[in-house]
């Protein structure tokens, strides 16, 4: 097969065969298609996007480049849950225990943070001796042992994604919803699961900013997952403002903690908890445990409330190596940048903005997420978000709260976080 012609075909707009696109993610997983014709074959479904059954053979394709965990022995059902990305996205955190704890078996792969959204493996490796390089056969021996596993995402899964994604970010075609449905599908199908819970954050702190666009890409990725065989539920959830209280690593991790410790208060960490909550009780519906999603709810309710899904933290954190100490007191076992600062309120009224892009920016800036693929971080930096926007508010309370390593960081930061914030008078 000849991939020039495929190029042409894509810059016509003439339809690709499902042989066409195996081709393709074999080229790439391989590297026998050269990174030039990637990159115009790229450019060119960005102007002429793929159709959606294009979308479905292409995945299929990614996803057979590589191995596939193959979780047959595991109680059903098998459950992998995605978020698109946001600021102080610590979800996973939360809701692994809450549904393990609901007798659901999750197995899943997380990514390292890129840009302002941060990812769970950086958040996790936080804790003293988290383990996140877990091999196919831990990851189905943990499961079958306490309903949860989680690891880093294997270079061996999907392979085809990692060549292509890297080739995207290098010739600004990553927003194409084709090619991210087929990327994050491709990742999750190699994973094995029968249902996913899709969480499609939308916002200036998201990768889509309209909610016409995170719909789009939402009913992308179900129709899509199902043409391959996934069942697929989405939410689109709000990542206008952070979410939690919390925007960084070792501070994330904290806050998720106290929030499956049944200890979280103040009005973001609640919101974060309602958002967690939401999630488990449509997942747990989804899969068919509840006639309900008002009797998912109560469920997860419960098992936050009777300490079964602390259990269930602690059971994981023990299995991948953590210093168990975390759980009883997190900001012993994880110190925070030293240098504090404060956003204060410039006058009294209602909080109108906290600007999840902006405070994401700024622990980028911080140190506290990467700019390049191997750029070192810094787990101990981070922002606490003191409100909600509709809060009322008093004139010189903090609104933010900068953990940094330097004084110069915590000054420069505080002074751009200036601007994510308002304030209306009133
Ligand atoms: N996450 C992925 O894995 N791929 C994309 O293209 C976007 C988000």
């Amino acid at each position: 097969m000849d991939f020039l012609s495929i190029i042409e075909d894509r810059r016509e707009g003439r339809a690709h065969s499902a042989a066409d696109l195996t081709f393709l993610a074999q080229g790439a997983a391989l590297g026998t298609i050269p990174d030039y014709q990637l990159s115009a074959w790229l450019m060119a479904e960005y102007l002429k996007p793929l159709s959606r059954e294009e979308t479905a053979w292409l995945t299929q394709a990614m996803a057979e480049t590589g191995e596939r965990l193959d979780l047959t022995g595991l109680p059903h059902p098998w459950v992998d849950k995605h978020s698109t990305g946001g600021v102080g996205d610590k979800t996973t955190l939360v809701v692994l225990p809450i549904l393990a704890a609901c007798g659901l078996t999750l197995v899943k792969m997380s990514g390292r943070g890129l840009g302002i959204t941060g990812g769970t493996v950086d958040k996790l490796l936080s804790v003293p001796g988290f383990r996140m390089d877990l091999t196919p056969e831990e990851m189905k021996a943990q499961a079958s042992r306490i309903g949860l596993a989680l690891t880093g995402q294997s270079p061996n899964l999907a392979p085809a994604d990692k060549a292509l994604y890297a080739l995207r970010d290098a010739t600004a075609t990553t927003e194409s919803i084709p090619l991210i449905a087929s990327s994050i599908l491709s990742k999750k199908l190699a994973g094995g699961c029968e249902f996913l819970s899709l969480d499609v954050k939308c916002g200036s702190g998201a990768f889509m900013k309209t909610e016409a666009r995170a719909r789009e890409l939402a009913d992308w990725l179900t129709k899509i997952g199902e043409r391959c065989g996934l069942k697929v539920h989405a939410m689109v959830t709000d990542m206008d403002q952070p979410l939690g209280a919390t925007v960084g690593n070792a501070i994330e991790v904290i806050e998720a903690i106290h929030v499956v410790a049944g200890r979280g208060a103040g009005a973001p960490t609640l919101r974060f908890r309602e958002l967690c909550l939401d999630l488990c009780a449509e997942t747990l519906h989804f899969v068919g445990r509840t006639e309900s999603v008002q009797a998912a709810r109560v469920e997860c309710e419960s098992v936050l409330a009777n300490g079964a899904a602390r259990q269930k933290m602690g059971e994981w954190f023990a299995a991948q190596g953590a210093d168990l100490r975390v759980l009883d007191d997190p900001e012993a076992l994880l110190p925070l940048g030293p240098e504090t600062t404060r956003v204060v309120a410039p006058h009294s009224g209602m909080l109108e903005r906290v600007d999840a892009g902006e405070v994401g920016r700024v622990v980028v800036d911080l140190g506290g997420g990467r700019k390049k693929k191997e750029d070192v971080i810094d787990r101990g930096v981070g922002v606490r978000v003191h409100h909600v926007v509709g809060d009322r508010v008093e004139r010189g309370e903090a609104l933010l709260t900068v953990h940094a390593r330097t004084p110069e960081g915590a000054a420069s930061a505080a002074k751009s976080l200036e601007s994510a914030v308002a304030v209306m008078p009133h």
